[in-house]
């Protein structure tokens, strides 16, 4: 068995700009979008650099950088592509942590987690999140964008 740790964070664009705010690939209405070329989901990210951390393979940097080029923002796409390089590896757990104050993140967490769960053909009950306003001690706490952790929990299925 083994751990991956990833970290993302982006920060929220004018309120003005039309940008959709979307985590996890669920599509929030109270809050902007995000500074990106991307979709800018915090959570998505987060877990394609866990799973870089496991493989080596740039994902952000990487794949999803080339795939931002030729047009395509959904972080979810660049979720499938780094999944692939995992191999013989299977997600048995991946933990999220959210960093806001904006949106209120709470009630979305159910439909987040089921997001996730699909993204990556595994039941909800291995997608743990929690989310915190960090008690307003930093920009994430203070509202002006978000930032993720995620953890991806392995195993390696001998052929
Ligand atoms: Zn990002």
């Amino acid at each position: 068995m083994r751990v991956g740790l990833g970290q993302d964070s982006h920060r929220f664009l004018n309120e003005s700009l039309e940008k959709k705010f979307i985590i996890g690939g669920v599509v929030i209405a109270d809050a902007p979008g995000l500074d990106a070329d991307s979709d800018g989901d915090v959570v998505l990210h987060a877990i394609c650099n866990a799973i870089t951390s496991l493989t080596g393979v740039p994902i952000l940097g990487g794949i999803a950088q080339e795939m931002c080029k030729s047009g395509i923002t959904d972080s979810a796409e660049y979720l499938k592509e780094a999944v692939k390089t995992l191999r013989d590896g299977h997600i048995t757990h991946v933990a999220l942590s959210v960093e806001a104050k904006r949106p209120r993140l709470e009630k979305y967490i159910p439909a987040i987690r089921a997001s996730v769960a699909k993204l990556l053909g595994l039941e909800v009950s291995q997608i743990g999140m929690t989310c915190t306003s960090g008690d307003g001690l930093t920009d994430f706490g203070r509202g002006e964008g978000l930032q993720c952790f995620c953890i991806v929990s392995l195993v390696d299925v001998e052929k």
